[in-house]
């Protein structure tokens, strides 16, 4: 049986989060991505990720880039809090809605995490190399009893079996 295969469209957050999960699976995909490499253009500084970020990255990652995602991160405390003018606490607010009887929460009972956008997209990229291609932008794409078709605006395309949008927020695939 032929293999099934996915485009993924932007090799962003979620593309990646898509890709690595795929990849666990099994499942075959290729990634495109319009920019020229992966660190062509500055993408912020960090992320704030709450519990359900955690869990999705857990999930996706093989245990030893979910070991490395653990170390590079910064765990931080479950509320937010106020401090005066001294630099006094004045109040923490908690960050999470089921802290019950560990309030006052602990590190240990810590659920968000600080991470360096750059070295998470870092994490996300190892052992995609080779499916991802870069300077790839969609342009629009076509269903046909083959599938589907990604039409690239260098000219070139691919088709596969399904297509995945995670080209961002202003997504040309969506639109
Ligand atoms: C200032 C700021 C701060 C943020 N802080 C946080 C935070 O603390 N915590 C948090 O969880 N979220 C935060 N976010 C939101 C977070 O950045 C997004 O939710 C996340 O990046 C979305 O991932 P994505 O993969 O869907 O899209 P993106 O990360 O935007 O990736 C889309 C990818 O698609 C590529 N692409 C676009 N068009 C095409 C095309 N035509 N063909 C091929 N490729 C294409 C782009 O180059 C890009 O690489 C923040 C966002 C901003 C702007």
């Amino acid at each position: 049986m032929p293999e099934f295969k996915i485009l993924i469209v932007g090799a962003g957050l979620g593309g990646l989060s898509l890709a690595q999960s795929l990849s666990r699976a099994g499942i075959a995909c290729e990634i495109f991505e319009r920019d020229n490499a992966p660190f062509d253009r500055p993408q912020g500084y960090r992320l704030h990720l709450d519990g359900d970020a955690i869990n999705a990255a857990r999930e996706v990652l093989t245990p030893e880039l979910w070991r490395l995602f653990e170390q590079t991160s910064q765990w931080t405390e479950p509320y937010t809090t106020i401090l005066g003018t001294d630099l006094s606490v004045i109040k923490r607010l908690p960050t999470q809605d089921d802290l019950g009887d560990v309030w006052p929460a602990t590190e240990a009972s810590a659920r968000h995490a600080n991470v360096d956008r750059a070295t998470l997209r870092q994490i996300l990229l190892a052992g995609l190399e080779n499916r991802i291609h870069f300077a790839k932008a969609i342009d629009r794409y076509e269903s046909s009893d083959q599938g589907v078709t990604a039409h690239f605006s260098d000219g070139t395309s691919v088709t596969g079996d399904m297509l995945v949008g995670a080209d961002g927020i202003r997504s040309t695939v969506r639109r």
